[in-house]
């Protein structure tokens, strides 16, 4: 048997604890999105339970359509802070008509003076339906939700569940528990609720930021291709499968011809759109199993795995002239680029960068020969 009296206390404080550590976590950082609506809806949930606690000793019934609408003020905080956080757009529309329906309802049954019961009844029903639309925002089946978000999401489906039974049996009908046990699994619930989703939000925030600085590390804001870094590492990965799996492995080193000039006749801002647009354009005429990356400024590599030189030769080919037809458009004419190519298939004796600086070369010997060509970079075995 649970003391459930003792239990609301303990509820209470622990709610407003959280609250009060998010206020410390969240002053002078930036927070992520929600965190500070989540934090108050902490900290009105925790209060409710503190008022609930003290409702013996204060015994003014006016208090109990308070503490009715203070649940559904902060379940709604909460909801709002899920829609922020998953970036929903319009979640206004929705929330604050039913948000404000419900408050208008509870604040007119409490003074009014329903039976106590019947307004915990009313108040539990909508706490339970704000709890289901969290567990659906949280488990969408069209979205592939992380375990992480899937734990909480089941965390608040079984709290909707706990209260709405809980909130039946105000209404003296008998539900599947008793009334004493759906009390207590109600209390259960929510204590649940404190400790999954307290951390759970928190938690979700850091997932999200993790995957932020990740996005952050291994992708070229301007091109949207991967860095010097990633594509370094994907390349590397591409060698050893080559090796292990005995197939060719093809690489190239391209940069763009007389990149200078198009900044210096249209202006920077029109050599980057110059370098979105000719990202583009290698990203299309690659298949799927083959990667591009910007090494840094305009130049740029790519790997082709299982393709041998006389492949890699079509594609780089390929790449060259569709190069050639893509058109940047500026504010005056537009106007077309060209790129050279470095091509080589990887030896088996030799390292990534051993390989990286063949073509390097073999790209510098595309430029000598006048550039807009494609070239191999030849091993030079000793004698
Ligand atoms: P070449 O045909 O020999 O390659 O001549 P180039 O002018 O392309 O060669 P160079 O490497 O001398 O010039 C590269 C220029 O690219 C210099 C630099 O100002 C410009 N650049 C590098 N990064 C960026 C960028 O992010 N945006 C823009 N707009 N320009 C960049
Ligand atoms: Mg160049
Ligand atoms: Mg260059």
């Amino acid at each position: 048997m649970i003391d459930i009296h003792s239990f609301l206390l303990a509820l209470g404080i622990g709610n407003i604890a959280f609250a009060v550590l998010m206020a410390g976590y969240t002053h002078g950082a930036a927070p992520s999105p929600g965190l500070r609506l989540w934090m108050w809806a902490r900290f009105g949930i925790g209060l409710c339970q503190l008022l609930g606690w003290s409702r013996p000793y204060l015994g003014v019934p006016s208090l109990n359509g308070i503490e009715g609408a203070g649940w559904i003020l902060a379940v709604s905080l909460e909801v709002a802070a899920y829609c922020i956080f998953f970036g929903f757009a319009r979640w206004q529309r929705v929330l604050l008509p039913v948000s404000a329906l419900a408050l208008a309802i509870v604040l007119a049954a409490g003074s009014a003076g329903t039976k106590v019961a019947y307004l915990n009844a009313l108040v539990a029903m909508v706490v339970a339906l704000f709890a289901a639309a969290m567990a659906w925002i949280l488990l969408r089946p069209k979205r592939r939700a992380s375990l992480l978000q899937r734990i909480i999401g089941v965390n608040d489906a079984v709290f909707a569940v706990s209260v709405a039974l809980w909130g039946a049996s105000f209404l003296g009908s008998e539900t599947v528990l008793g009334q004493r046990a759906a009390h207590e699994y109600a209390y259960i619930a929510g204590y649940l609720l404190m400790i999954v989703n307290g951390f759970g939000f928190l938690l979700l925030c850091k997932e999200k930021d993790d995957a932020e600085m990740a996005r952050l590390a291994t992708v070229d804001s301007l091109t949207g291709l991967p860095n010097r870094h990633a594509f370094l590492e994907r390349a590397e990965y591409a060698r050893q499968a080559a090796l292990r799996q005995r197939q060719p492995l093809a690489l190239a080193m391209m940069d763009i011809d007389h990149f200078k000039q198009i900044n210096d006749r249209f202006g920077h801002a029109t050599g980057d759109e110059a370098l979105i647009v000719f990202a583009r354009t290698v990203r299309e005429t690659l298949r799927a199993h083959e990667a591009v990356g910007r090494l840094g400024g305009e130049e740029f590599a790519m790997v082709l795995p299982g393709t041998d030189l006389a492949g890699a030769l079509a594609a780089a080919e390929r790449l060259r002239r569709a190069v050639r037809e893509a058109i940047v458009i500026t504010s005056g004419t537009p106007y077309t680029m060209t790129v050279s190519v470095g091509v080589v298939v990887l030896d088996p004796n030799e390292t990534l960068g051993m390989a990286l600086a063949r073509a390097d070369h073999a790209l510098y010997e595309a430029k000598r020969g006048g550039r807009d060509r494609v070239e191999v970079g030849r091993l030079q075995r000793r004698a």
